[in-house]
């Protein structure tokens, strides 16, 4: 770690310096209780995606909640939770390349590890590197069930390669991968239902098919934030891996619910804090968060607690608010907590979260894998 943190301890949040990454410790705690519970309730399990987060602290909390592991999408991002003591982690992904093969399974020898594959190929390199250090990788076979990205068709294709995974002595094949991505943002409930029930249908004909051909999958794994409802109540999978839900971004909010108000389950609990830096024009006050504080590729932050503020034009280090329709007395210096229209890519820009509750910065957590995408 080589940059100091914005805050102290007990410090105020008035004299955190910014832009700062805040947790809302009240609100986050909440989201995390909700969704362990509600996927309890449902008798499957929850492994939370760690891509949101990359934080060692926040994935072990997760996990005494009773989380089974978490995910990761890469192997330097395995590497720096498994250094900061999180023991069981799925890379939801497909992992290409002697070097990275060799430090994937050099870290099953500390951590249960979990991989995805969607080549007969990469199942072929895989053993050879598992092999080199006698180690046992349990493999999902990813299916593509809607997302277009990763993942081989569901059906025979499918069988085909859990039918090598299995002949594999130094990989166990655990399961299926079918994640829909694609679903997560669709903003009509009905829509994004169907979409998933499509993606699970998908997943129900393959494990179908494996299970007519004696092959068990332990794991049937997927969901995200905007559908993991729907993923528990398909029957068919048992493993949710839902990331966002702890910090709730400006985008998912965006989403709607059954009745078509907007997307509620969850609170915004992920913020920028800026400082007002300049007000070149009585309606327009400058704020010192831009691209290297926040992720613009879902959409302007909001600014918390003031709708009629609107923020735009981001620049490297520089933001623009227009006051035009704001009654609140905006001044120089002022600080604003922004919501960011993507919590992960905007986790990834800070090397620590400043962790607030009733005004005061309770605890400093280190982003670890921040950075960490080889
Ligand atoms: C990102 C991701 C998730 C989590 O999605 P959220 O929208 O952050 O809840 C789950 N599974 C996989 C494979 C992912 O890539």
């Amino acid at each position: 770690m080589t940059t100091r943190p914005p805050a102290e301890i007990g410090m105020s949040l008035d004299d955190v310096d910014t832009p700062a990454l805040l947790i809302d410790l009240d609100a986050f705690e909440k989201n995390l209780s909700k969704m362990a519970e509600s996927v309890n309730s449902h008798g499957l399990r929850l492994r939370p995606h760690a891509k949101t987060h990359k934080c060692a602290q926040v994935a072990l909390r997760q996990m005494e909640l009773g989380a089974v592991g978490v995910c990761c999408q890469k192997v330097s991002e395995a590497e720096a939770l498994v250094q900061g003591g999180v023991a069981n982690l799925l890379v939801s992904n497909e992992v290409v390349g002697g070097r990275k093969l060799d430090r994937l399974a050099a870290l099953a020898r500390e951590a249960r590890v979990a991989v995805c594959v969607d080549d007969a190929g990469n199942i072929d390199e895989l053993e050879n590197a598992a092999a080199a250090v006698d180690v046992r990788l349990d493999v999902l076979v990813e299916i593509n069930v809607g997302a277009n990205r990763c993942g081989v068709e569901p059906g025979s294709a499918a069988l085909a390669l859990a039918q090598k995974v299995r002949a594999a002595p130094h990989l166990r094949f655990a399961g299926l991968q079918a994640y829909q991505g694609k679903a997560q943002h669709i903003r009509d409930y009905a829509e994004r239902r169907a979409a998933i029930e499509a993606a699970a249908k998908k997943a129900q004909t393959t494990v179908s098919l494996l299970s007519s051909s004696g092959i068990g999958c332990r794991i049937v794994a997927g969901a995200g934030t905007g559908s993991w409802q729907f993923e528990a109540q398909s029957g068919v999978y048992n493993e949710l891996q839902a990331g966002s839900y702890v910090f709730m971004d400006a985008d998912y909010a965006r989403n709607r619910n059954a009745d078509g108000s907007m997307f509620n389950e969850f609170e915004h609990s992920l913020f920028v804090f800026a400082t007002v830096m300049s007000m070149p024009e009585p309606r327009r006050a400058v704020v010192d968060a831009g691209l290297k504080s926040m992720a613009f590729d879902s959409g302007m932050p909001e600014v918390a607690g003031s709708e009629s503020i609107r923020y735009s034009g981001p620049s490297d280090e520089h933001g623009n608010l227009d006051l035009s329709a704001t009654n609140t007395p905006i001044r120089l210096g002022d600080k604003l907590k922004l919501i960011p229209g993507h919590c992960d890519p905007t986790v990834n820009l800070h090397d620590w979260f400043v962790c607030v509750r009733g005004g005061r910065v309770e605890a400093l957590w280190p982003i670890v894998a921040r950075g960490a995408v080889w």
